[in-house]
């Protein structure tokens, strides 16, 4: 079963509107004629529509940093699905650490945002990973097992095909440190697996696992020859066009 890598870039809370129609064109410069993978990106909700039209006539996806489960309503602060997708968006990140450990968002709200852009119409990226005291304390498999299992909750396997698997060990983000390729395989084999119990192999096989924490364009390489690495979810090195090129050009 081949899956197509998908390199995303979180541009996080980073750049004024007119940055990131800037460099959302360098990026779509950049990704132009790649056909063997994907390449997105997820500038702040104040740019996404900018973006998205300035980007229209390219191959590159446009995604949320994060997501709503309704439609509309009294939730101030929160962006729903369909203005989302009206700003042009096609996918969403959900659960990465920065919403999980500064703004205290658990598993049962993560779970409502993956149901919310399904239902909505998104792809999700589900972000899971340790920090290093639970990876220290020997408890890797118990929090990955929870974040997936909580995450993909009530999700029908119909559904399945469309979500994507973040591992980003926490202690890996921002901070220069990368997994080494055979952890982040290891993790990603784990995740594969639990998926495989949860719904079936073929599944399993399908549903592609990006590794992000501190990926760089030396680093990239290395962890993309790794059987369940299927691509990235690049952050501070996302912000550079340049870097962000050699990434995508991954080999
Ligand atoms: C991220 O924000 O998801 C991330 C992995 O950041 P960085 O690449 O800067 O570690």
């Amino acid at each position: 079963m081949s899956r197509i890598p998908l390199i995303a870039g979180n541009w996080k809370m980073h750049c004024t509107i007119a940055e990131a129609v800037s460099l959302a064109r360098q990026v779509a410069s950049s990704a132009k004629g790649l056909t063997d993978r994907q390449v997105m990106i997820a500038p702040p909700a104040t740019s996404l529509a900018a973006v998205s039209e300035a980007i229209q006539n390219s191959s590159v996806l446009v995604a949320g940093q994060n997501v709503a489960w309704k439609e509309e309503g009294a939730y101030t602060g929160e962006i729903s699905p369909l203005m989302l997708r009206d700003a042009g968006a096609s996918m969403a990140i959900i659960g990465h650490s920065e919403r999980r450990h500064i703004f205290r968002e658990d598993d049962a709200m993560i779970n409502q945002r993956m149901h919310g852009a399904l239902a909505g119409g998104l792809a999700p990226i589900l972000c899971v990973g340790e920090t290093l005291d639970e990876r220290e304390d020997g408890h890797t498999w118990q929090v990955l097992e929870q974040q997936v299992v909580s995450g993909l909750e009530d999700i029908d396997k119909s559904a399945i095909e469309q979500v994507v698997i973040a591992y980003e060990p926490v202690w890996a983000i921002g901070t220069g440190k990368t997994a080494s390729r055979e952890q982040a395989q290891e993790a990603h084999s784990f995740i594969r697996d639990l998926v495989g119990k949860l719904y079936e192999k073929r599944l399993a096989e399908q549903i592609r696992i990006l590794y992000g924490g501190s990926v760089k364009p030396g680093n990239v390489d290395d962890l993309m020859q790794m059987p369940d690495v299927d691509g990235a979810l690049v952050g501070g090195a996302a912000l550079q066009a340049d870097s962000f090129d050699r990434i995508i050009h991954f080999q």
